[in-house]
């Protein structure tokens, strides 16, 4: 099997992590006898210092020839007081819009070692392991008619039948490969818009009667993540909610270094930590690189359809944690501080031992 991946390492600490990313990719490749090519290109301030654009055709090109694309992240205080079109920022989400990623994957899973940091009790957190499916190109943030005047401010929450239906489907088929439930999140009380969406998704449930469905209204879905998180395998949302719930489900079990996403369209997708460039630490060996390995943990699995390979890198993540190794976001005492690079040798060195023990030579790709 042969991959192209684009990568756009951006600002700050983009770079570090998509480099320690690239070395663990590069290791799980060859041991599952995988080929594959980077092409690197600018986005975000890097690409505006270069070529006064945070996006240029160029790397969009890199990105459509590409089979995944793998984002560090962009931005910085050096490039706040540029038009908000030229901002890194903006890079974001025109390149989410070109390459028509309607679909956002935030996973929340408790890793066993770093369960007493999280702010939540123990017995409440064990065992949570879900997603959340936000609908990521639809809704209020794009419906129109929006604005304000001096007496009045509006927005449109509006989504069209065939919006609903793509990520509806595309949960089903997530949680056929997961724990076959899905819970839908809405305002199905309140607003139309919401009716009109858990109508669309009971249609496309009579396509996939094995996944089991519940509706659940959103300031309820807010206190359930919180309450018990173990009850979601695959909370579909929409766009707003999404925001929202994905950020709460994401606290919930670990901190920002340790947030890996994918965002998914028809023909296209791309993986990237959920942290932003972190200029506070950039360039001191200090970044977490274990949202970003993770987010390529999502790659393989999303977009190689190769599961086995992404669990493994999840288990050296556990493994590397287990043994204690922390990097300055996530130590406590009696943890062993590691730097940027340190902790990705050992995510290495964990995925070489995994891979051997399981003595899986072999794996059908
Ligand atoms: P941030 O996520 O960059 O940082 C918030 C805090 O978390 C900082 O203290 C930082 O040191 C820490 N942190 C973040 N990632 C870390 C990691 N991997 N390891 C260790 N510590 C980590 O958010 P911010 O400070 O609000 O934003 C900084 C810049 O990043 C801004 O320009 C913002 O617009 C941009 N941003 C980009 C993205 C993206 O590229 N997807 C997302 C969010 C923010």
């Amino acid at each position: 099997m042969n991959k192209k991946i684009a990568l756009l390492p951006g600002d700050g600490i983009g770079p570090e992590v998509t480099d320690s990313a690239v070395k663990v990719i590069t290791t799980v490749a060859e041991s599952f006898n995988m080929s594959l090519e980077f092409k690197e290109a600018l986005i975000g301030g890097a690409s505006f210092e270069k070529y006064d654009s945070p996006l240029t055709d160029e790397t969009l090109q890199t990105c459509y020839n590409s089979d995944a694309v793998f984002l560090g992240a962009v931005g910085g205080p050096k490039w706040e007081s540029l038009p908000h079109h030229l901002k890194p920022e903006a890079a974001l989400l025109k390149l989410r819009k070109e390459l028509g990623l309607f679909a956002n994957i935030r996973p929340a899973k408790i890793y066993n070692a770093l369960i007493n940091s999280s702010t939540l009790k123990k017995e409440v957190l064990e065992g949570t392991d879900f997603i959340v499916l936000r609908e990521l190109t639809g809704g209020i943030y794009f419906g129109q008619p929006r604005g304000f005047d001096k007496d009045r401010g509006w927005n449109t929450m509006e989504y069209s039948y065939g919006e609903v239906e793509r990520i509806a489907r595309m949960a089903f088929k997530l949680a056929a490969e997961r724990r076959n439930k899905i819970t839908s999140v809405d305002k199905a009380n309140v607003l139309e818009v919401s009716q009109f969406w858990r109508n669309i998704v009971h249609e496309v449930h009579k396509d996939f009667p094995e996944v089991e469905l519940n509706n659940m209204y959103v300031d309820n879905a807010a206190m359930q993540i919180v309450r018990n998180p173990k009850q979601f395998d695959v909370l579909l949302t929409s766009n707003l909610f999404g925001d929202i719930l994905s950020d709460i489900a994401g606290m919930i079990t670990g901190s920002l270094g340790m947030l890996p996403s994918a965002s998914i369209g028809n023909k296209y997708a791309l993986y990237e930590p959920v942290h932003g460039s972190a200029p506070d630490i950039a360039g001191q060996g200090k970044s977490n690189p274990l949202a970003a390995i993770s987010s390529a943990a999502m790659m393989f699995n999303y977009s190689f359809h190769m599961s086995k390979a992404s669990e493994l890198m999840e288990e050296s993540i556990e493994r590397t944690l287990a043994a204690g190794y922390r990097t300055p976001d996530i130590s406590s005492e009696g943890s062993i501080l590691v730097s940027t690079e340190q902790m990705t040798t050992c995510v290495i060195e964990n995925f070489n031992e995994i891979f051997n023990e399981q003595a899986l030579g072999v794996f059908t790709l």
